[in-house]
């Protein structure tokens, strides 16, 4: 079977011919340290695309296979010297096999939601402030959980929007995908801020191709609003943090979140061997390939559970799932009865933390001075 492309011929093309096949996306591929095969590196994906375009492959599930192990982590993207695009190249030339089409199907993925709902801790939806101009972005993972998301002194309304888009953007359904921007930016245009607590969701909606740029400067990720706020946990504790890879991927790093778990009182800030690596599930990567999701799983968990803390903090739904089930694992592989309890960051300062009524309270930017503190 020949494989033509149909969409985006030329920024396709035009994102491949940029490679210079240096190999830098190599070194920071999280799949490919695990299966040592070049085909499964940005490098090696781009040429396989390539090959398929030109008619010099034919697409066989070997193929298949290569152009699906990927974790949209955006790692190859960040750190490639050419500005090659690579995973929104991946994105349009996405194809699936029939096993993979179900796996990732909107059933699968309702399904997926309806579990976790399961597990909602709340049993209510939190309360919102209809009238406020400051709209929560609430993601998929966290409408099923009910999550009690807040800002201490600040009113939020609901925007109710819908899914930030990426889960259909990275199965290649591209025409899904605009409708839900156009959407969702009619509500954005409306707002004064819009704010995030899922790294995935922050970094899907940051990368819009908005209509009017300037909805993009609404989007703020909620750390930003607790900078210059003295917080304090109400007891000693011993926290580690897991970078999600898409957090990193919208502009915030290690750097501004060891600042800010630097600056709570109580906290003994422990920094974990390279906390900046994935997670291993990577959205519903878990579900197509459970054995390398595993691997690259326990690895992250030997570097969580080697730093002795109390609890593991993150900031995006898909790796606290994954935390908590290399945590719970953990227990029996590493025989460490006292792993971390997995924490979403925000529910933590919600739940363990309170902000000393002598705060300063100064407003850090632009958007933040339109946030009551
Ligand atoms: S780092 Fe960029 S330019 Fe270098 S091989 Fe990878 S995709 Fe190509
Ligand atoms: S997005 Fe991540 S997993 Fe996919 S090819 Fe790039 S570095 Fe590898």
């Amino acid at each position: 079977m020949h494989y033509t492309t149909i969409m985006h011929n030329d920024e396709v093309k035009q994102n491949i011919l940029k490679c210079s096949r240096c190999g830098l996306c190599q070194g920071v591929c999280p799949i490919y340290k695990e299966v040592k095969d070049e085909k499964t590196t940005a490098r090696g994906k781009l040429m396989q695309i390539w090959g398929l375009k030109k008619g010099d492959l034919e697409l066989n599930g070997k193929i298949l296979n290569n152009l699906d192990l990927c974790l949209n982590c955006d790692k190859c993207k960040l750190n490639c010297p050419s500005g090659v695009d690579t995973t929104n190249v991946f994105c349009k030339e996405k194809k699936l096999s029939t096993l993979n089409k179900f796996l990732t199907s909107d059933f699968i993925f309702n399904l997926k939601l309806s579990l976790l709902s399961i597990f909602a801790i709340q049993k209510k939806s939190p309360r919102y402030d209809k009238n406020s101009k400051i709209l929560y972005f609430e993601g998929c993972i966290a409408k099923k959980l009910k999550q009690q998301f807040h800002i201490k002194g600040t009113k939020l309304a609901n925007g109710e929007f819908k899914c930030c888009g990426l889960p259909y953007l990275t199965k290649g359904r591209e025409d899904i995908y605009k409708k839900i921007v156009e959407y969702n930016e009619k509500i954005i245009e409306k707002a004064d801020v819009v704010v995030f607590n899922c790294a995935t969701c922050f970094s899907a909606v940051k990368n819009y191709p908005f209509r009017n740029p300037k909805n993009k400067e609404k989007l703020v990720f909620y750390t930003d609003i607790y900078k210059n706020t003295q917080i304090c946990a109400q007891k000693k504790l011993n926290v580690t943090y897991h970078l999600p890879c898409h957090l990193k991927s919208a502009g915030i790093g290690m750097e501004e979140i060891e600042n800010l778990l630097g600056s709570i009182k109580n906290i003994n800030y422990k920094k974990m061997e390279k906390a900046e690596d994935c997670c291993g599930f990577g959205g519903d990567f878990f579900i197509r390939h459970p054995i390398l999701a595993c691997k690259i799983s326990l690895k992250k968990a030997r570097n969580i559970v080697d730093t002795n803390s109390d609890i593991v903090l993150t900031s995006c739904p898909t790796c606290l799932w994954s935390l908590r089930f290399s945590m719970f694992v953990s227990k029996y592989v590493f025989k460490n009865k006292n792993t971390p309890k997995a924490i979403d960051m925000a529910d933590f300062l919600n739940k363990y933390c309170y902000i000393e009524d002598n705060s300063p309270k100064q407003p850090l930017s632009k958007e933040k001075e339109l946030i009551k503190m």
